[in-house]
């Protein structure tokens, strides 16, 4: 390369920096106040591993490699510009991309290799096939059916689980016989195939609401077969990034399952959102009391503490600007103002505080579920705009109720709760909420950046008249 530095040094360089940054892009990404950072960081570090490969001797011509980075940009651009609803398919749609690569390189690497592949190499490249072909249908599947182009609702059959767990068992005893006997190359494709087939078999049994918990799942198993396939190249950083990716997709879904009070099994087998429609239209009937934005803009320009609980109807309607302008007019006027933020509020973990960020809502203000459920029992009123699922208190009085056990944001016990939805339709969960019909609720039927939008008018109205 130069006088002073050998190609090889150059890449372990750019290797290990991005190593170095890709550790650091995972702390900062922990935190909203260093998010950006982070994002940055992983960039950066992406972007000098690939720099390095570049380098690498193995590569003797440029032009496969330009087509297919002239590709992955026409692919990759449109994806970046999505809309922060339809993250998870789009995560899930990488993760595929991501998995088919892996596996591809796999395929590459046996035909190269076999029949001459020790033991430990040909069960670490089965590994690698087996998690990145069930990645690459699983998560497909998944997209298709956050997309709505595959039905959301589970489909389950007798016999299900069994069919599952029989795959996943012949695909481990091809495995097998492979590390054994490399020389069976026939088998290769049967090892390819079986997964491929258990990826869609176990997507299909899972409802869209469990689909985010799956997708990060997903996501961990995609770490992991390009840890194992950084062995298979012998890459110190694939094997460091895959372990991260693993190892931290899999924490984000011990925290999502823990935040629907569910267990891994329950995810994946519990058939979860095929009940409840029925139980959401029997319940239409109940009256409830509503309000108009003058109405509510009285009753929080008198409060002394607003704690304003976001969800997903808040991202769907886009909000989060006006909802910075009424958080501007309130504590303008002295009213304590703070939002309430459940973990998985929304459609995906961070979802509010991303939105509440790009409208520059101060860190401070945003209390977690432990912190704000705390406040509630002292708060004058409780300003739920756009969320459902994540304040239902059928969730801790109600033993029936398929979110039972669900931790919540406890809105119910604030002195006054308003609710800013366009109907009474059911959440994600699909189940009616009786938050909804307590004497101390007001429900403001509208969307949600209207009716913020009008509270806002009013409150700067009657600012004018004061
Ligand atoms: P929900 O999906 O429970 O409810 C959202 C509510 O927003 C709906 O009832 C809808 O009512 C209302 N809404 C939709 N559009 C608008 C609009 N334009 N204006 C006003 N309101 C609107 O959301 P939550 O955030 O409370 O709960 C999240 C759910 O997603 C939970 O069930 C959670 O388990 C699940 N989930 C979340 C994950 C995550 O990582 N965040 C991952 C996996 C699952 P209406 O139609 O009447 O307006």
């Amino acid at each position: 390369m130069t006088n002073f530095i050998s190609t090889d040094t150059f890449i372990e360089i750019t290797y290990l920096t991005a190593t170095v940054l890709f550790v650091l892009s995972l702390k900062w990404l922990s935190s909203p106040a260093t998010a950006r950072r982070g994002v940055f960081a992983g960039e950066l570090g992406m972007l000098l591993a690939v720099v390095g490969t570049l380098f690498h001797h193995g590569i003797v011509d440029y032009k496969w490699i330009a087509i297919a980075l002239v590709l992955g940009t026409i692919i990759g651009v449109p994806l970046g510009n999505v809309q922060m609803t339809a993250v998870p398919q789009r995560t899930a749609l990488s993760h595929a991309f991501g998995a088919l690569c892996v596996t591809l390189v796999g395929t590459s690497e046996f035909y190269l290799r076999a029949p001459d592949i020790p033991p430990f190499m040909m069960a670490v490249l089965a590994m690698e096939v087996i998690l990145g072909s069930l990645t690459f249908t699983g998560s497909l599947m998944a997209a298709g059916k956050l997309q709505e182009i595959l039905p959301q609702r589970p489909i389950t059959y007798k016999g299900q689980n069994f069919v599952n767990l029989g795959l996943l068992s012949a695909a481990v005893i091809v495995a097998g016989v492979l590390v054994v006997h490399p020389e069976q190359m026939r088998l290769f494709p049967v090892l390819i195939i079986i997964p491929l087939v258990f990826g869609v078999m176990l997507i299909i049994p899972i409802g869209g609401a469990d689909m985010p918990t799956v997708i990060s799942l997903l996501n961990s198993y995609a770490g992991l077969s390009a840890a194992a396939m950084g062995f298979v190249l012998s890459s110190k950083l694939l094997i460091i990034a895959g372990a991260l990716d693993g190892s931290s997709g899999f924490i984000l879904s011990v925290i999502m399952s823990k935040a629907m009070n569910r267990s891994f099994t329950n995810v994946l087998f519990g058939g979860f959102g095929q009940i409840q429609t029925s139980v959401a239209a029997a319940e239409e009937a109940r009256p409830v009391k509503s309000a108009t934005p003058e109405e509510a803009a009285g009753i929080l320009a008198s409060a002394s503490k607003v704690v304003i609980v976001p969800g997903y109807g808040m991202a769907v309607a886009q909000a989060q600007h006006k909802v910075r302008e009424l958080y501007d007019s309130l504590t303008k006027r002295g009213v304590d103002v703070t939002f309430g933020i459940h973990p998985v509020a929304g459609r995906m973990p961070g979802h509010m505080n991303v939105l509440l960020a790009e409208a520059d809502i101060p860190y401070d203000k945003l209390l977690e579920m432990d912190l704000i459920n705390g406040d509630l029992p002292q708060t004058d009123v409780a300003l739920v705009i756009g969320a459902n699922d994540v304040t239902n208190p059928a969730a801790r009085t109600d033993a029936g109720s398929p979110i039972y056990g669900m931790p919540i944001l406890d809105v119910d016990k604030a002195r006054t709760v308003m609710v800013i939805k366009r109907s009474m339709a059911a959440g994600f969960a699909g189940i009616d909420n009786p938050l909804y019909y307590l004497d101390r609720t007001l429900m403001l039927f509208g969307d949600a950046k209207n009716f913020v939008g009008n509270i806002v008018r009013e409150l700067s109205g009657s600012d004018g008249h004061r």
